[in-house]
């Protein structure tokens, strides 16, 4: 099996200016294909550094990807480095000489010296032609250890790593399987029940991979074969997702986690029921996370953000009584805010959300307190108060999903 190692450069990274997603991208591209990364490096642009760098990842690797430190300009080190190591010269690759001069002559624009830089290529190496941006990639080989250097411009290195280098690791034989993964969702048993029962299984995985991870209100399992063909894996995943159904298939959901927005619109697609929502201190969040379920409309209507006290009181019509004598941070008003809205939008239910995100205190309530009320077109208005605790943003999703709960019973 072969090792890999991706070294990202850049002192901007060390600076933690930019967050290293080429490596994070990388890293999960090259697991995919079945190779080992064991290492992952970051240095900043010094010669000295890189090529140390270099000479340890060329002491233990099969596979190196470097991105970063391709540019134009004085601090982009990473050829110089990389010769320093191979013992090669640079080279200009004329066909990236041509395509720089042709872009600066197109923009009517004077090539300044060190452009030419970056037609610089490795003497006895290949060059990976980069067809959305100026730098190429750079592919060379010292003793058994294969190189690729890569700009760091994310569009630009997932781009040659896609149609450059991954052709070039099949053609030099080193991707022999993929990973093919399926999740099982599970709801009603909980993560530590569900590794009891297929706990013989989870001891003796090895291919397909059994892993339980626990989700909200729902356990994934994902299955994860290693394999040189689609067909293969299916067949492997289909096995051991038979053993593990015969087992806990009441449980089952399928391969998407049964979500509460998905259950609350299943639910009331079911019963012909429209609903909708009005919400002050989730601002919106309720809606987005209702929507974000395909075919929400077949019940949601909409929700009205009504984060003053004037949108409150003009347009979701809140008494104006009731905000003065109760406040906006109320049973009342989350009362009032659900019945208004459900007759405006004309839906069969709607839920209302007020409450206290912030760290100061609004009517005696402090941060944490949540008004959520349910009105439904038969009369009846329910109301709950939320004790929450955290930060504003934990406050506001965690009274999003507890109305997403209120409402499903
Ligand atoms: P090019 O050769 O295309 O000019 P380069 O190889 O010189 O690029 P850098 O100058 O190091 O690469 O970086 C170019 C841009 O790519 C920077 O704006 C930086 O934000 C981004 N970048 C560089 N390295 C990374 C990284 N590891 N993860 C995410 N973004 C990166
Ligand atoms: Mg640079």
């Amino acid at each position: 099996e072969k090792t890999c190692e991706i070294i990202s450069v850049g002192t901007e990274l060390l600076l933690g200016q930019i967050d290293d997603t080429n490596a994070t991208w990388l890293s999960e591209k090259m697991a995919t294909l079945g190779l080992n990364v064991y290492h992952r490096q970051t240095i900043g642009d010094n010669r000295k550094r890189l090529y140390e760098a270099f000479k340890l990842a060329q002491s233990r690797s099969d596979l190196v990807i470097v991105t970063g430190g391709l540019g134009p300009t004085d601090d982009d080190l990473t050829r110089d480095a990389a010769c320093d190591l191979f013992g090669c010269n640079l080279e200009t690759d004329l066909f990236t000489m041509k395509k720089i001069e042709a872009y600066y002559e197109n923009r009517g624009m004077n090539m300044t010296e060190n452009n030419r830089k970056q037609a610089l290529s490795f003497s006895g190496g290949t060059v990976f032609e980069n067809e959305v941006g100026m730098a190429p990639g750079l592919c060379y080989q010292y003793d058994e250890t294969v190189w690729y250097f890569l700009p760091g411009v994310p569009t630009e290195m997932k781009w040659i790593v896609d149609h450059r280098l991954i052709p070039d690791l099949y053609s030099r034989d080193f991707l022999q399987y993929q990973l093919y993964s399926r999740e099982l969702n599970f709801q009603g048993i909980g993560e530590s029940t569900i590794e009891h029962e297929l706990i013989d299984l989870i001891r003796k995985q090895s291919n397909p991979t059994i892993a339980p991870l626990a989700g909200d209100g729902h356990v994934t399992i994902r299955l994860t074969a290693k394999s040189v063909s689609k067909e293969e894996a299916d067949e492997l995943l289909d096995s051991i997702q038979e053993q593990i159904l015969s087992r806990v298939s009441i449980y089952y959901v399928g391969d998407r986690p049964n979500t509460l927005e998905r259950q609350i619109i299943e639910r009331l697609r079911n019963k012909n029921l429209t609903f909708s929502a009005c919400e002050s201190i989730t601002g919106g969040l309720f809606a987005s996370q209702i929507v974000s379920e395909p075919g929400a409309s077949d019940a949601f209507q909409g929700s009205i953000v009504s984060y003053t006290n004037e949108i409150k009181e003009n347009i979701v019509n809140v008494p104006i009584e009731i905000l003065e004598r109760y406040g906006a941070v109320s049973e009342e008003c989350a009362r009032s805010m659900a019945e208004k809205s459900r007759v405006l939008m004309n839906s069969d239910l709607s839920i209302s959300f007020t409450g206290v995100a912030g760290d100061q205190s609004i009517d005696g309530h402090s941060s944490g307190t949540v008004f959520v009320a349910i009105s439904s077109k038969e009369g009846s208005t329910i109301c709950e108060k939320l004790t929450l605790i955290g930060k504003r943003n934990e406050i506001r999703n965690q009274a999003t999903k507890r109305g997403l709960k209120i409402f499903l019973n």
